[in-house]
């Protein structure tokens, strides 16, 4: 196992100082896709988030990270072609909390030594920030009878039983507690099954 410095040896120690002061969330992969970097955004980022760095820091890998398969085959396929072709690859995507909307922009910047991908840095740069995303307000049964939320896997839209449409529910953005199945809703759906090849 070569050695995390060694893994990360594509970024430059200038680059890496730029990284870390910026106000983005920041992480670099190396061409296995494993995170090598993370700045301190991200990191304050992910602890905000109630993210676990042992799920989403140094050492993990960014593919394995994804449960979904029609996601994971969507990135997969993405930094495939980032480190195939060197060209930077940007995406957009949804990351609501239950407090408020937040649009991402993403940027996959690869990164060659030699001639040779080595790495890429990846940015997420908060596009647009709302309100919080408005659920119904009457209190209203979202398990099913054998107590399962239906959530989008991508964005954590909530279907409710019985009911074709998929909405925001803020409580259940921070923690849908107990079991969740998962489904993807008609705007992810659209989202990442049409830019597949
Ligand atoms: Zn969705």
């Amino acid at each position: 196992m070569p050695s995390l410095p060694e893994c990360r040896s594509f970024l430059s120690e200038e680059r890496e100082r730029e990284l870390d002061a910026a106000d983005d969330e920041v992480y670099a992969i190396d061409a296995r896709r494993v995170i090598v970097y993370v700045n301190h955004a991200y990191v304050a980022f992910c602890e905000q988030n109630g993210g676990e760095l042992g799920a989403c820091g140094l050492g993990v890998s960014l593919i394995g990270a994804i449960t979904a398969p029609f996601l994971k085959r969507f990135y997969g396929e993405a930094y495939d072609r980032v480190f195939r072709s060197g060209e930077p690859w940007r995406s957009r995507y949804l990351c609501h909390s239950p407090e408020e909307t937040r649009t991402f922009d993403m940027s996959v910047e690869p990164v060659a030594v030699d001639g040779i991908v080595r790495g890429a840095i990846v940015l997420h740069h908060l596009r647009e920030r709302g309100e919080a995303p408005l659920g119904p307000v009457e209190p209203r049964e979202y398990r099913n009878a054998s107590g399962f939320v239906r959530l989008c896997s991508v964005c954590r839209r909530v279907q409710p039983p019985n009911d074709p449409s998929w909405i925001w529910v803020p409580s259940l953005l921070a923690s849908p507690a107990g079991t969740v199945s998962h489904g993807i809703c008609e705007s992810c759906e659209a989202t990442y099954y049409d830019e597949l090849p």
